[in-house]
């Protein structure tokens, strides 16, 4: 795919190139619905798409190539919608209200992972119920503020994910989505280069939702993989018992992290954050790839292949060491890219 560059410095994309865009973006949001629909109506099958096929591809899509998640995500292809159809506002955001938002986003995503041991793994309807209620909070959002601002660059709980995972792209993308840069987030996570969770500090919620998305991910992902999958929870005690260990996780590798920020010195924090970007998602997929085929420490949640008995338990201890060591790689060891996910659009 080629995309030109205009005068006013931005890129501009051919007919054609925005023709193939949509048709993909249409193809996963009709493959988002279909799984929307099996959550309600073959819940089996929805949830094993959604938790066990989709979400386990996720972080590594983000490393890789975040800006294609950010250009065919179908939330995102949801929520723009008014944007698209010239329905929105328009409104611009002020630096402030997006900051508070993004501190949002960060503390539901600790909030809500949680239960998915308690209800979501296990229960279609509440799961397609938390999904619908994402979809109309981010289009009500586009209604009002201007292109990502409402949703996809502040409230959108994966997008701390995103910053920390997402800082070592293969490559940047064309910009799928706005046509015409109104500036609607400042600085831009799509098209700046070398975009992480602490880049902007101008506030105490930039502040802290760079120190809990960085330094708090790690250990809650450890902490959430210690939790069995509680069928229909429906007592306070195992309710609060799928928060206890991703919150001590949460607070501990939190704890290291503002340690570690003090004992280094300040030319240090980048390496830290890419650090601590590897180890979160290393940890996930050091449990994620045992649990898929069937070599889970925990029962058997998040079951998508048993190959216990068919593979031996070398080979899947071999897996996620390979997986630890290309995350290190690639998110600490190599040079770095200063590359941003997606190329800026010409300014409006
Ligand atoms: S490219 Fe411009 S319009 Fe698009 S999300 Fe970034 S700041 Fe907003």
């Amino acid at each position: 795919m080629t995309n030109s560059d205009d005068v006013r410095g931005g890129a501009v994309l051919s007919p054609r190139i925005i023709f193939i865009w949509r048709l993909v973006q249409l193809i996963v949001w009709l493959i988002g619905f279909a799984i929307f629909f099996l959550l309600i109506f073959n819940p089996a099958v929805g949830l094993l798409i959604l938790w066990n096929i989709l979400i386990p591809v996720a972080p590594a899509l983000l490393v890789v190539a975040t800006g294609l998640w950010r250009n065919i995500c179908p939330m995102a292809t949801t929520v723009l919608l008014p944007r698209r159809l010239n329905m929105s506002k328009k409104r611009k955001m002020t630096p402030l209200l997006q900051s508070k938002l993004q501190l949002a986003a960060i503390v539901s995503l600790y909030l809500i992972v949680p239960l998915r041991h308690a209800i979501f793994n296990t229960n279609g309807l509440a799961t397609a119920g938390l999904l619908f209620g994402a979809a109309v909070t981010g289009v009500l959002m586009g209604f009002r503020y201007d292109w990502k601002s409402g949703w996809c660059s502040s409230l959108c709980p994966i997008h701390p994910v995103e910053k920390l995972y997402g800082a070592s792209a293969a490559t940047t993308l064309p910009n799928a989505h706005c046509d015409r840069c109104v500036k609607c987030s400042v600085p831009c996570p799509d098209t700046t280069p070398d975009f992480h969770p602490a880049i902007t500090k101008k506030n105490k919620y930039q502040i802290w939702s760079g120190l809990l998305t960085i330094g708090g991910l790690p250990g809650f992902i450890w902490g959430w993989f210690q939790v069995p999958d509680h069928t229909g929870a429906n007592s306070l005690d195992l309710f609060l018992k799928a928060y206890q260990y991703p919150f001590f996780g949460f607070l501990a590798s939190l704890l290291c992290y503002v340690l570690l920020r003090k004992l280094l010195e300040q030319n240090r924090d980048r390496l830290l954050i890419s650090c601590f970007a590897a180890a979160g998602v290393s940890c996930y997929y050091w449990f994620r790839i045992p649990a898929l085929l069937g070599f889970n420490h925990i029962e058997q949640d998040g079951l998508l292949l048993d190959m216990h008995g068919i593979l031996p338990a070398w080979s899947i201890s071999l897996l996620t060491i390979l997986s630890t060591c290309f995350f290190f790689w690639w998110l600490v060891f190599r040079k770095p890219v200063q590359r941003s996910w997606v190329k800026r659009p010409v300014y409006a």
